[in-house]
């Protein structure tokens, strides 16, 4: 297991996010602490950059970051 590197500064890590779900906790330990490449924050953060992350992202929402990874990289 590997943190992400964002931990530090990260609004979902660090409880910034509104509207944090209820299963935040499980969602830290799952992408924070081991799976960050899947996250969806991490992956609009390393193709698009850390000023692209939408402050309502999710690291759940996958789909959501592909879309906008595919709107930014034409853009
Ligand atoms: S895995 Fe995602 S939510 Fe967790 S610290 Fe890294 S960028 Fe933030």
């Amino acid at each position: 297991m590997t943190d992400c590197a964002g931990i530090a500064t990260c609004p979902f890590f660090n409880d910034r996010m509104q509207n944090m779900p209820f299963i935040a906790d499980m969602m830290k330990k799952h992408y924070c602490r081991d799976d960050f490449e899947h996250c969806a924050r991490y992956m609009v953060k390393q193709r698009l950059g850390k000023d692209r992350v939408p402050g309502d992202l999710f690291p759940n929402q996958s789909t959501k970051a592909e879309r906008l990874i595919s709107a930014g990289e034409i853009v």
